[in-house]
């Protein structure tokens, strides 16, 4: 099956065909004829699929009519918008967007917060047909009155699940709550939990449901290997890992950020040159570790959970886990960064005996052993590695699973729902957006909650890239 087949527009394949796609991956032969054909989805996809592909050239070639050339903003307002999780997602969508529409009039870009607004106004004022954001970005872009969302057409939610574990439910439904009634939306998931149902279940009308990998399933193309070593000892091994198999690129899992400094100034001390991705990295500095990645500077890129959802790093051959996730789950999203469109990859775990149980809740999850291998002569002990009874930051803590009990208790972060959560719950979806008397008074179109977020909420929102810092 090729994508002229799907009747995708010359100017479409062109583009497909400068990106070196040859063929749609199956979630876009599954997506983009009911896309195509204006129904709302549910499509259980996880990143690494092609996805993004899935649902933005169905919607380019659904607004490809309505293109023009004109200069004028009133003929190009929003009339798709993408909400992400992650600023490092939204702006690798909104670059997919822009290359697949680079033979169209069709205008896109993205806002998210953490860097200066003003350059996102005066893109918004020039008019764009497709907005990807995140969530307290847009809604600081509504508050001040800098977009307009009464022409959107197609709703797209990427990353669903990881946006509600994050706490972004009542911006969702505040956002949703702006867009006309009518409507197409689509809802993209790699886990479909009750609460992912309930708000597809409000928000899509009648909807194609699609999947391409079973729930939570590892890419096939993945091989999962481990060392059981010392703790004191994985630093060691990593450095020996890299350079003995004269690894090129290697993404390394710790769970905190402290822990992702301090590895990545070992690795550098040892010779490897290194960066760190995580969220108390300035935007600037979190976008350069993942240029300086992606291009080869940095062979390796060590990261926090958070910080690396979602990140689009072609044919990434290695990821190690220097430490396993407290969460099967994340050992899953973690892995997800290697074997990707079609290329194989490995994953390594380093696993000292802290960390047993939460092997066992790993091999349970993937239904397979990891295969044990070998430890290599090392010479010498470096003394550092990570301490599991480390403090870890609110933004990364997430509750420990079933029997962890070596492991502080963490409040999760789904746990911190805004003081005003219980009467978002209350919105009707079905409803075109109504000033309320309260949005009214600060301008019109922007909810007076915005800026009364719960203070836990607000921080873990702005380190993860979903709330505005004012700038
Ligand atoms: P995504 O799941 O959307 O993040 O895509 C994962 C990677 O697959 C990205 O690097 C895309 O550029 C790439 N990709 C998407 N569609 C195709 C395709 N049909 N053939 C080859 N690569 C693709």
């Amino acid at each position: 099956m090729s994508f002229e087949s799907l009747g995708l527009l010359p100017e479409l394949l062109r583009a497909i065909s400068d990106q070196g796609y040859t063929e749609p991956t199956p979630i876009q032969l599954k997506a983009i004829p009911p896309v195509l054909a204006k129904h709302d989805m549910m499509a259980c996809a996880q990143t690494g699929t092609g996805k993004t592909a899935g649902f933005a050239l169905p919607i380019l070639q659904m607004l490809a009519p309505m293109q023009s050339a004109s200069p004028s903003p009133a003929r190009h307002p929003i009339r798709a918008l993408i909400l992400t999780p992650t600023r490092e997602l939204a702006a690798q969508v909104e670059e997919n967007v822009a290359a697949y529409s680079k033979y169209l009039t069709l205008r896109s870009t993205v806002v998210f917060g953490g860097v200066d607004i003003n350059p996102q106004i005066k893109a918004l004022r020039a008019g764009v047909e497709v907005l990807v954001a995140t969530p307290g970005r847009l809604l600081d872009h509504v508050q001040q009155k800098t977009v307009n969302l009464t022409q959107v057409q197609i709703l797209v939610l990427d990353e669903a699940d990881r946006m509600l574990d994050m706490g972004f439910m009542p911006d969702i439904k505040r956002i949703l709550a702006l867009l006309p009634a009518e409507r197409q939306s689509l809802l993209f998931s790699a886990t479909f939990s009750d609460e992912i149902k309930r708000l597809a279940n409000q928000m899509l009308r009648n909807p194609v449901s699609i999947e391409v990998a079973r729930r939570n399933a590892p890419t096939d193309l993945v091989t999962h290997r481990m060392y059981e070593v010392d703790a004191d000892r994985k630093g060691l091994l990593l450095a020996h890992l890299i350079k003995s198999r004269d690894m090129q690129q290697v993404l390394v899992f710790v769970r905190t950020k402290r822990d992702a400094n301090r590895l990545m100034r070992e690795l550098v001390r040892d010779g490897v040159p290194a960066t760190a991705i995580h969220s108390d990295r300035t935007q600037g500095e979190r976008m350069q570790a993942l240029e300086d990645f992606k291009n080869g500077t940095m062979k390796v890129m060590v990261a926090t959970d958070i910080a690396a959802r979602g990140l689009d790093i072609e044919q990434l051959p290695f990821v190690i886990n220097f430490e396993l996730p407290y969460a099967a789950e994340d050992y899953i999203h973690r892995i997800g960064r290697t074997g990707r469109a079609g290329s194989p990859g490995e994953a390594i775990s380093l696993v000292c005996s802290d960390e047993k149980r939460m092997l066992d809740d790993i091999e349970r999850e993937l239904k397979r052993k990891l295969e044990r291998l070998p430890m290599p002569e090392l010479a010498g002990a470096r003394p550092r590695a990570p301490r599991h009874h480390e403090e870890r930051s609110a933004s990364e803590h997430r509750a420990p699973r079933g029997n962890l009990h070596a492991v502080p208790a963490a409040k999760p972060v789904h746990a911190a729902k805004p003081a005003h959560a219980a009467s978002a719950g209350g919105f009707d979806f079905s409803k075109p957006y109504e000033p309320k008397p309260s949005s009214l008074t600060n301008g019109g179109a922007a909810p007076a909650s915005t800026t009364a977020r719960a203070p836990m909420r607000r921080q873990t929102a702005a380190l993860l890239g979903g709330h505005a810092k004012k700038s």
